[in-house]
């Protein structure tokens, strides 16, 4: 390694759009991958899936990237924290109380409990994440989408009402949180679209468009592109303040081969009427240069087939491992999306 090329492949302010698990583990290979201390890393985080459950609110993607950059995640499940257990969950169950299918974890409601106690008390979002972080020390600067509350909904087919002509000869569909869909239902019920209820009227949270404005790089981890990322790019002003972005955008796939590599996002894209193939995520990001909102794109390895069709569509491709087994494998595959950022940069048909 030399010190010139260190430089350039080392931009001093990245931004993030992430998701939970998939956002997570890119970041500890993102910290992993830049010399400590050089590159300051804002994590815009979405919070559609957060919830308010048994009287308090849970962030779970914000959550996950807290304790998974701050060490006290589940390496097992995932989310939620290690060493974990259940006891409040049961004895609410017991109680008959629900929803009895959220996994919550005693450890984990004390983060719950604090964030609940500092909103009631007045503070947003925003400054009760940065606190909530002054314990985790995740070496980033986490910031919600919003501080306004705008959770996302699943429209699935009415089960009272089936077998009803709906408006448009459609079957009436109803909307449950992508929590229930998600963790109740396992994704399994089909769904009709998603509905991020709130989002026309939430707000970019402070520093979010700074941080995009600033970034000398703006990376999409291989978070789902529909209910993550494709929640925070919903908020309004954020996804034009991408397109207007100076710092080059580049994403990874969480799709490798025709399937996510862990979860479901085969159903999100499904429901909005996409195949899962790492191509039809690029095209759905589309590129910067026609109103899209990337510029790079990294396939797994073994998709290296569909880059002729990726930089048809304006986007410069690159196959390389998207496995994130470990922080090592993690920290190349980050290294690549910066490589390919670097390129796109100084490429001289750059607009
Ligand atoms: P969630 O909020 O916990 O669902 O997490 P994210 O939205 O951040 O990321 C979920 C996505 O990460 C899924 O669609 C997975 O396919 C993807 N993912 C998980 N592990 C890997 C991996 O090792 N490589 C790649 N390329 N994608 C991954
Ligand atoms: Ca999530």
């Amino acid at each position: 390694m030399t010190s010139m090329t260190l430089a350039d492949l080392h931009p001093g302010r990245i931004a993030v759009l992430a998701g939970g698990i998939g956002g997570a583990r890119f970041l500890m290979g993102l910290r992993a991958c830049l010399p400590p201390g050089q590159a300051q890393i804002t994590v815009i985080g979405n919070t559609g899936d957060d919830i308010w459950v048994h009287g308090v609110r849970v962030c779970p993607d914000l959550d996950t990237v807290m304790y998974t950059l701050g060490g006290g995640i589940s390496a097992e499940r995932g989310w939620g924290r290690e060493t974990e257990t259940f006891v409040v969950k049961e004895e609410l169950a017991a109680y008959g109380v629900e929803p009895t299918w959220f996994g919550l974890g005693d450890r984990d409601l004390a983060t719950h409990l604090v964030r609940t106690q500092s909103l009631r008390a007045g503070f947003a979002l925003s400054e009760v994440t940065a606190a909530l972080c002054e314990r985790w020390q995740p070496g980033v600067r986490l910031l919600p989408m919003s501080d306004d509350r705008a959770e996302t909904h699943v429209l699935i087919s009415d089960p009272e009402r089936a077998g009803e002509p709906g408006a448009g000869g459609q079957p009436p569909t109803v909307a449950i949180h992508f929590q229930e869909w998600w963790i109740r239902h396992r994704a399994a019920i089909p769904a009709h679209g998603f509905r991020v209820i709130g989002i026309e009227d939430a707000r970019p949270a402070p520093g979010v468009l700074e941080a995009i404005a600033e970034a000398d790089v703006i990376l999409f981890p291989p978070s789902n592109p529909v209910v993550s990322i494709g929640v925070i790019l919903q908020v309004p002003g954020i996804a034009e303040a991408i397109r207007r972005a100076t710092a080059p955008v580049v994403g990874m796939s969480p799709i490798i081969g025709n399937a996510p590599v862990r979860g479901m996002a085969d159903a999100c894209l499904a429901a909005i009427g996409l195949p899962t193939s790492p191509l039809a995520v690029a095209q759905h990001y589309g590129a910067r240069e026609s109103g899209g909102v990337i510029d790079g794109w990294l396939v797994h390895a073994d998709d290296a087939g569909v880059l002729g069709a990726v930089e048809a569509a304006g986007i410069r491709g690159r196959a390389v491992p998207l496995l994130m087994t470990d922080v090592a494998a993690t920290a190349a595959m980050a290294r690549a999306a910066l490589d390919l950022a670097a390129e796109i940069a100084g490429s001289p048909d750059r607009r």
